[in-house]
């Protein structure tokens, strides 16, 4: 049988794992983490830090194919390990995805809607984009960001210079402040044969800075849901994408849809696909970067996913199991830190039925925690 090889070894990698077992594969992991959400069900690991020549060259000559969970392989590593395997996605989509700045340079390049947005590399830019942008603005990292880390938001002029001195390293990206009315999300697929799917548009609601819940469908007019899907199309045939790429979206108050990142990879906000499609976003990744074909994206019930987010949320567990119509997810992991993602739970209603918010929190039962919790996106 084949052999699926994954770079990364946490809960993307461990799903990624099981999806591809029920497809035949077997799965070979390259981690720092022997005993990491992926290792714990893969068949082999080769332990090894992602930028060691040694343990990719080992891992790669183990696998047939080769694809991510974890994007921030060195430039190095990826050719490395696309002169030995095939890598999907391409090592020229990771490394756009890597950097803010070649991802927006690419999205604006391929006409694709993004918040208005400068490169800051000295103090000089970042006045230029204070005049540009407007107050209130956003400055980031341009790599290894996530959960909002490697963000400051500038209110005032005073916060510019602790933000620009703290940031690191440079350059960094100053974004201009996006008034949405939602967050939104897509996956997409695509195939060997550029033969490209969606999922259904999903909402996304953060929690200090993390992502807590995710509603599909996305409770946004039709017309949205469309350019939502286009645009994640547009930028998979950009890419010239084989696999699965999350792209992340907001809506603006007047209904426009505005790109804010890409994942090259199953994401977050595809957890709901586990129990409301027949195909879900890992099945559709391995599917895709194994050269299988890609069946359609569809979706029999509406869902809510709820993030497990440290030992807070996991103290719930035990009520959780117990409580019918919760479906659990456990990436494994032995020790519950703050702000560490630990799980989630899905819930299904029937298609068509997606309940307002207080319906959604009354079917979470012991996660229900009241919508006001919710980060409030101009604070
Ligand atoms: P992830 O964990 O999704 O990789 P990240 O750390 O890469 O997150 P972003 O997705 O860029 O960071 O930003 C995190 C959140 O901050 C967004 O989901 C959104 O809520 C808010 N945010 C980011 N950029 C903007 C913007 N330009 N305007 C308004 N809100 C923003
Ligand atoms: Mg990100
Ligand atoms: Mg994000």
């Amino acid at each position: 049988g084949a052999v699926l090889g994954i770079v990364g070894g946490g809960q993307l990698g461990r799903m990624s794992a099981v999806a591809a077992a029920q497809l035949g594969y077997r799965t070979h992991i390259l981690t720092d983490e022997p005993e990491g959400p992926a290792a714990q069900v893969a068949h082999a690991v080769t332990i090894g830090a992602y930028d060691d020549p040694d343990a990719l060259r080992r891992f790669a000559t183990a696998v047939d194919v080769v694809t991510f969970e974890f994007e921030n392989i060195s430039a190095d590593g990826l050719e490395l390990l696309a002169s030995l395997r095939p890598v999907r996605p391409s090592g020229h989509i990771l490394r756009i995805s890597q950097d803010r700045v070649a991802e927006k340079r690419f999205l604006t390049e391929a006409g694709i809607p993004v918040a208005p947005w400068r490169e800051v590399s000295t103090p000089q830019d970042l006045s230029v984009a204070r005049t540009d942008l407007g107050l209130p603005f956003i400055l980031k990292t341009t790599r290894l960001g996530y959960d909002g880390k490697g963000q400051s938001r500038i209110r005032r002029d005073e916060d510019m210079q602790p933000a620009f001195d703290t940031l690191v390293p440079h350059p960094l990206v100053a974004e201009g402040m996006v008034d949405f009315a939602c967050e939104i999300s897509v996956m997409v697929a695509r195939g060997l044969d550029g033969i490209a799917v969606t999922f259904d548009v999903t909402e996304n609601r953060h929690r200090n800075g993390i992502l807590d819940l995710s509603l599909a469908p996305a409770r946004v007019p039709e017309t949205i849901r469309d350019d939502a899907r286009k645009i994640a199309l547009r930028i998979a045939d950009a890419l010239d994408l084989v696999g699965l790429l999350g792209v992340e979206m907001f809506v603006d108050r007047d209904g426009q849809v505005l790109v804010n990142e890409i994942a090259p990879r199953p994401h977050n906000s595809g957890h709901w696909t586990m129990d409301a499609c027949p195909v879900d976003q890992f099945a559709m990744h391995v599917r895709a970067v194994t050269g299988l074909p890609l069946p359609p994206a569809a979706r029999h019930s509406d869902a809510a996913m709820k993030n497990l987010v440290g030992p807070d949320d996991m103290a719930l567990w035990p009520a959780i199991l117990a409580t019918p119509g919760l479906l659990p997810h456990h990436y494994g992991k032995t020790e519950a830190r703050p702000g560490r993602k630990m799980g989630h739970v899905n819930v299904l209603f029937p298609a068509g039925a997606l309940p307002g918010e207080f319906g959604v929190d009354a079917a979470l039962g012991p996660l229900a925690e009241g919508y006001g919790q919710q980060d409030d996106p101009t604070d």
